[in-house]
């Protein structure tokens, strides 16, 4: 039964690209480079490669020139690199791209999004072979290093005059698997803040009752933060509409400090991981933290690991005639789709931040969610159909 998906050409494509093991920590990207070198030729597509931040983290663009290159480009965006693998509790080699007796093909990043970038290339090898033109350019591009925020990879890219020349109109990027028949569509992002609350009080023995301890003041913090979870908590609970991305996740993450069990310490350290809804005003909420700090007797300092600007949603409506011919081309294939706010964070919203609108969609539905998972798999006909799907939303998009 196997043998039926191996001898398929599409497959076998996919399973050679799953096989190089791009992993963090030290991803090799080399592997990748020749590889996509060889399907730009098959494919006899023209490719460059962009460094935006060093030698190890390339960019790969592969074009196909429509026929009015003058109009804004389709961007189709994946990440080469996949997060680490725990072999002992994968019951395949996770970079061996096994097929079983029912096409289920294991591997690392078969979900994450290798299959999407190669679905991409499928996609446009079949229409070539059909013959079609298409009215705009799309690019093809592979990034390094999205699994670690993008530092080395799509964040500092955009910014550059290599990916102004691109002309970029339209984005497209990794979704989700999806349980069930419904497909999710992600057109925003969440802002993630690291918060860190450096707290300082009245050092000294732990026999006394000294004022202003940091102690009392880390625990009006917490419960300030924990309080404003809470109420985030009741919000999703009384609506049913809402899902986790549409509202402000609040997580205490770490806690540092203290010197010995007998000493009062004079400096504690409390870190929140704050995923900000898009409902959130940034200056509010910051203005908020200042207040909390002050309203307990200062001495408080505030520092971000990270803290990210607010980015416009990409409009689903009919301002937005990317949106309309991706909701043609799913509407005649008779897709279901759910319009979401991603929970986690993607390259996307690199691509809506210089103000282009960008949808994550990753053709797996029917499928668990696996990605960063032991045994992540995808089955091969559930690959093959997403390619089907790309070839429709692909020439709709580069024909708007
Ligand atoms: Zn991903």
């Amino acid at each position: 039964m196997a043998s039926k998906w191996e001898s398929d050409e599409e497959i076998q494509y996919f399973r050679e690209y799953l096989r190089i093991p791009s992993v963090h920590p030290n991803p090799d990207y080399e592997p990748c480079l020749d590889f996509l070198k060889r399907q730009a030729k098959q494919l006899e597509l023209p490719l460059e490669v962009y460094y935006p931040a060093n030698e190890q983290n390339p960019v790969v663009v592969l074009t196909w020139e429509g026929l009015e290159p003058e109009l804004p480009s389709i961007l189709l965006n994946s990440h080469m690199d996949v997060v680490p693998v725990f072999p002992e509790n994968w019951t395949h080699p996770p970079f061996g791209a096994d097929i079983d007796e029912e096409g289920r093909i294991f591997a690392r990043g078969t979900q994450d999004m290798k299959c999407v970038g190669m679905q991409y290339l499928a996609a446009l090898r079949a229409l070539k072979r059909n013959g079609a033109r298409f009215k705009r350019t799309i690019h093809i591009s592979f990034v390094a290093d999205e699994e670690m925020g993008g530092r080395h990879g799509m964040r500092p890219f955009v910014h550059t005059e290599d990916f102004r020349k691109l002309n970029v109109g339209f984005g497209m990027d990794e979704g989700l698997a999806s349980p069930s028949e419904e497909f999710p569509v992600f057109y925003a992002e969440r802002s993630v803040w690291r918060v860190y609350f450096h707290i300082s009080g009245t050092a000294g023995h732990g026999s006394l009752l000294l004022p202003n301890t940091a102690g009392e003041k880390l625990n009006y913090i917490v419960g300030k933060m924990m309080g404003f979870r809470k109420l985030q908590v009741q919000r999703l609970q009384n609506n049913p509409e809402l899902v986790i991305g549409d509202v402000t996740t609040i997580n205490l993450t770490r806690v540092d400090g203290g010197v010995q069990s007998n000493v009062v310490p004079p400096l504690l350290t409390v870190c929140f991981d704050c995923r900000l809804a898009l409902d959130v005003d940034h200056q509010e909420f910051e203005a908020n933290l200042h207040k909390w700090c002050d309203d307990v007797g200062g001495g408080i300092e505030i520092t971000y690991e990270q803290k990210q600007p607010r980015v416009l949603p990409t409009a689903i409506d009919d301002s937005n005639p990317f949106w309309l011919a991706f909701k043609e081309a799913t509407d005649e294939l008779g897709l279901s789709i759910k319009p979401e706010i991603f929970t986690g964070g993607t390259d996307s919203r690199y691509i809506r931040q210089v103000g282009i609108p960008a949808l994550g969609f990753s053709p797996m539905n029917n499928t668990p969610v696996l990605l960063h998972d032991h045994d992540e798999f995808i089955t091969a006909d559930t690959y093959l159909r997403g390619v089907q799907i790309y070839q429709k939303i692909i020439s709709n998009v580069a024909n708007v």
